[in-house]
């Protein structure tokens, strides 16, 4: 088994890991690091809601890795496999042992569509489909073409956190958008079928979507959990959780668009840094700095991280600094202690709601829900600014920054 030390090791490069690393060796530029990750090419995946409404080329999401990589470090294209945070070591699948002086663990989220009955075999046929990976994402946006305007339009969102919570919604509005565009859109046409009990957490933008909802005759059905696809008759069955017991309910459909149930990754889940009984298996860190509670040496960001906040790239916006800025305290000054010098990271995460073709409303808040938006008007109102920010200019800021590790903070 070959081995290899390094100061930092960043496993996962997608949002959070190469956005870190980045940052990193612009503060510090004599570090070693090394970067874990198995995939070739890159994804911008909150343009795939976009890519789902027509509205963005598919191709126009990926880049390859390699452009992000900056040459000074050593990239091992491998997964992990295994911690060992005792001997301050990682293993790979192809059996390399990599130890390091800090970790810093962002392998994203895992989507768990086994969780479904039936969803694996009929997931991208039959009118089911999902933005939540590429191929699907191309696939909804024909589901939505297609749509003859006989048939119901489900939308469903898990029990589970899930990355960008506000997808589900976003899919949502530009079908029914597009319905009343080619004038099929009647009331009780749509629906949202959603584990939870809320449309969206923070009641500022609750009561916005809440006016859109009522505007395109949309149906809610909260505590309903999808629990089984069958894409032969059509028929989407859920868990009614409003009874006692819980009732399953079957719904036909012409288009069933499933955002899966998620959770930390296996190999996450099964390791010594996962929440101790917590069958999600997020990576153990303390909300405000990102540190490890039980290895002080291992930080974590990130829709991997046990953050009790929206999981979105937005909020990695402000991670990235307040875990590499404390990663370079303990670094500098060896000590595993922060103390008073701790960086803070409140909760911030943002979440462009698009609520019809040419409209968004940005919600932004933090941990305690409050809002904390970065425009001065009222960001609750539906407007085209904040569409064409989503469309051209993040994902500009996205490839030329912030992956770069610029425009952190
Ligand atoms: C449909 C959709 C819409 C979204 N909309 C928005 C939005 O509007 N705004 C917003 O801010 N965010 C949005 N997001 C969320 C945003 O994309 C994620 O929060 C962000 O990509 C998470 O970054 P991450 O680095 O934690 O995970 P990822 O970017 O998913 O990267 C994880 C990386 O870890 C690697 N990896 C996995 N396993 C291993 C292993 N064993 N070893 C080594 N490496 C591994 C993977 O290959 C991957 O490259 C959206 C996401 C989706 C799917």
């Amino acid at each position: 088994m070959s081995s290899q030390r390094y100061n930092v090791v960043v496993v996962g490069g997608g949002n959070a890991g190469l956005s870190v690393l980045n940052y990193l060796l612009r503060k510090e530029p004599s570090l070693s690091i090394a970067l874990i990750e198995p995939s070739e090419t890159h994804y911008y995946q909150p343009a795939w809601t976009l890519v789902g409404g027509g509205a963005y080329k598919v191709e126009d999401t990926i880049r390859p890795e390699k452009k992000y990589v900056p040459s000074q470090i050593t990239w091992i294209k491998d997964y992990v496999e295994t911690f060992e945070p005792e001997q301050n070591a990682v293993i790979t699948r192809k059996g390399s042992r990599i130890t390091y002086d800090f970790l810093v663990v962002a392998p994203g989220i895992q989507l768990d569509w086994h969780k479904i009955a039936g969803l694996p075999e009929w997931l991208g046929k039959n009118g089911i489909c999902s933005v939540y990976t590429p191929e699907t994402a191309v696939y909804t946006h024909q589901v939505m073409e297609s749509l003859s305007g006989r048939g119901q339009a489900l939308f469903t969102a898990p029990g589970t956190p899930v990355k960008c919570g506000g997808a589900p919604k976003k899919i949502m509005f530009l079908t029914a958008d597009n319905l009343r565009r080619r004038g099929l859109l009647k009331p009780g046409l749509v629906h949202f079928y959603s584990a939870g009990t809320v449309i969206f957490a923070v009641k500022k933008y609750a009561d916005a979507l809440l006016k859109v909802i009522e505007r395109y005759g949309i149906e809610t059905h909260f505590k309903h959990e999808l629990i089984a696809v069958d894409g032969e008759r059509k028929i989407a069955t859920f868990e009614n959780r409003n009874t006692n017991p819980p009732q399953k309910v079957e719904v036909p459909f012409e288009m069933l668009h499933v955002v899966p149930p998620q959770s930390a990754p296996d190999f996450i889940k099964r390791s010594p840094l996962s929440v101790p009984n917590n069958p999600l298996g997020w990576v153990d860190v303390n909300p405000y700095t990102l540190q490890h509670v039980r290895y002080p040496n291992i930080f974590s960001l990130g829709d991997a991280a046990n953050l009790p906040t929206s999981k979105t790239g937005a909020a990695i916006r402000k991670q990235v600094k307040v875990l590499a800025e404390n990663l370079l305290y303990a670094l500098r000054s060896r000590t595993l202690d922060l103390g008073e010098k701790a960086h803070r990271y409140n909760g911030y995460s943002a979440c462009p709601i698009i609520t019809g073709y040419g409209k968004l409303i940005l919600a932004e808040f933090d941990y305690d829900l409050v809002p904390q938006e970065t425009f001065p008007f009222d960001q609750s109102k539906e407007r085209y600014s904040m569409w064409l920010l989503k469309r051209e200019v993040l994902p500009r800021m996205y490839w030329w920054a912030i992956l770069r590790g610029r425009m952190q903070g």
